[in-house]
């Protein structure tokens, strides 16, 4: 049978890499800001006219932390860590408080001058990876594409989320990262709406697990919260063992009160060692794959 040229050219023709497929989204992703949906909030939002969402931000974000970062899982560190301002998720307990509820804190800074530094930390040898986090970085998805175009094609990318993103969102994003780290913060929608402000918590950030796992290497990350052990941590590892059985997880333990913390008691202290073994406990139990 004789191939036609359409045929023959559909083979030789080389994959498309990842800075190009990130340019190709540029424009769907600045259009997405026109009527935001880009998370599980589903605002509605015009954010190219100015902030007017929940996160309260505009089209372009501000950058409140550029550097080398020894801190996370050891898979990707050392990491330069890019961390953008503003989030989805109003967590009392949030580490970065301020830097994360504001999205104009900070300063502005070009993605290819972002990618830039990260380009030269990794040529340097002192990180192995570019981590963007936030904030939640998902909100900020026409920088995250001109980022993406702007780094090498073979640069491990990193993406740490609170994983509210919609799917029409991780579709744009799909193929753009090596790793997705997913915080699983909440095991219930109680404790969510309680202490983050955020309704369906549970439902949301499932989707996005499941995603996750799929298209990308996936890292669960749980920050075990006092008094939090048996509402959210336990049916969030009940949750993996079921769905992700196997699945990176990422267990901190270094929980530390702050911002508005002490509004919620007990969070106003740290986590205690009775509450760690019992966390620990759990893992062992259902079998869990911890991940240092
Ligand atoms: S990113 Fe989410 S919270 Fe922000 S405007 Fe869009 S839908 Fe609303």
């Amino acid at each position: 049978m004789v191939e036609t040229m359409d045929a023959v050219l559909m083979k030789t023709r080389l994959p498309m890499g990842r800075r190009q497929m990130a340019a190709e989204r540029l424009l769907q992703g600045t259009l997405a800001l026109a009527v935001c949906e880009i998370c599980h909030h589903r605002c509605g939002a015009n954010r190219l006219e100015g902030p007017a969402g929940r996160c309260g931000a505009a089209a372009e974000p501000n950058v409140f932390s550029a550097q080398i970062e020894v801190g996370d899982e050891h898979e990707i560190i050392p990491a330069y860590a890019i961390a953008l301002a503003g989030c989805n998720m109003r967590c009392a307990f949030c580490i970065t408080g301020d830097e994360s509820w504001h999205p104009r804190r900070g300063h502005r800074l070009d993605a290819a001058d972002v990618a830039g530094r990260a380009s030269a930390a990794i040529g340097k040898g002192q990180a192995d990876s570019l981590l963007v986090l936030g904030g939640e970085p998902t909100i900020h998805l026409p920088w995250l594409l001109e980022l993406v175009a702007a780094m090498p094609e073979k640069a491990r990318l990193v993406l740490k989320t609170n994983g509210l993103s919609t799917s029409a969102v991780r579709a744009v994003l799909d193929g753009l990262f090596d790793v997705w780290i997913v915080d699983f913060k909440f095991g219930n929608d109680a404790c969510a709406e309680k202490l983050s402000l955020t309704r369906g918590y549970t439902g949301a950030v499932g989707e996005t697990l499941l995603w996750a796992a799929s298209h990308t290497d996936l890292i669960i990350r749980h920050l075990l919260m006092p008094g939090h052990v048996d509402c959210c941590w336990r049916p969030a590892a009940e949750w993996i063992s079921i769905h992700l059985p196997g699945a990176k997880v990422s267990l901190r333990s270094g929980y530390w009160p702050t911002w508005r913390a002490a509004d919620h008691v007990p969070l106003d202290r740290p986590l205690d060692a009775a509450e760690l073994s019992e966390a620990m406990a759990v893992a062992t139990h259902l079998k869990l794959h911890l991940v240092p």
